[in-house]
């Protein structure tokens, strides 16, 4: 069997036995597939076995992959920095929602371009619960005024929240980062704000899932636990710039 099969469902056991621990039915939480670095043919093999949502960090790779995927039926989200000039080329490869929305301009020429399609897009607004300057993500005091200004935009339905806990062998220090997207969730959700649906928690990666799961996460995006070591620095893939 190939080693993409086994660490799959590796994954879905330490979810279910996280789930188990927080008392939370398995099927609340998403698996999606961080597929940056990884080739059309091991991201085939995932969906072949019945995997249906994967994530893009950049405009490139999706279409790079983009002719190769399309005969599997699957979800893309795009989980990566986006600068502006690059809206376009991501809403041309079936991306169903941008998990990374953390500034007004951004929404603001998102809306712009979807009115320009007459198209729509979910998203989710990423906060920085780690202050780390090397994240992306709004930061958690203006996370609320963000989602109000870009609930005013009819064409972007806000689904949630996403974020990147901090990188730490503390385990109360990763959890804090998880605690608090939840915290602002629930904020937010009290606000009862029109085209806003706050359903979806998106926290947890390969070394820090049970944490995101225990603490209230709805989809875990998980890469290197799948597909192995990448060769580059996450930082490059966050930057749409480079
Ligand atoms: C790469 C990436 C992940 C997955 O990280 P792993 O540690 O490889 O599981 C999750 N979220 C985002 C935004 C990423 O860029």
């Amino acid at each position: 069997m190939s080693q993409i099969i086994k660490n799959i469902s590796q994954i879905r056991e330490r979810m279910n036995q996280a789930c188990l621990r927080a008392n939370r039915n398995p099927d609340e939480v998403k698996l999606l597939l961080a597929t940056k670095t990884v080739s059309s043919d091991n991201i085939k093999i995932a969906l072949e076995a019945g995997e249906t949502l994967i994530g893009e960090n950049r405009a490139q790779d999706l279409k790079n992959k983009y002719i190769d995927l399309q005969s599997l039926p699957h979800e893309k989200h795009f989980i990566g920095h986006l600068q502006t000039n690059k809206i376009k080329e991501v809403l041309r490869y079936d991306v169903s929602c941008i998990q990374s929305v953390d500034r007004l301009d951004l929404a603001e020429k998102l809306q712009n371009r979807l009115e320009f399609e007459k198209k729509e897009m979910n998203i989710f607004i990423q906060v920085n619960t780690s202050n780390e300057a090397s994240k992306f993500g709004v930061s958690p005091d203006k996370a609320i005024e963000l989602t109000k200004q870009v609930a005013e935009f009819p064409r972007i339905h806000i689904k949630g929240l996403m974020t990147i806990g901090l990188f730490s062998a503390e385990e109360q220090k990763v959890r804090v980062c998880f605690k608090m997207l939840k915290d602002i969730k629930q904020q937010i959700a009290l606000l009862n704000l029109p085209n806003v649906e706050m359903k979806e928690l998106s926290m947890g990666m390969s070394h820090d899932l049970e944490f995101a799961i225990e603490e209230g996460s709805t989809m875990i995006r998980v890469g290197t636990a799948i597909f192995g070591k990448r060769i580059y620095a996450d930082s490059y893939y966050w930057n749409e710039n480079r």
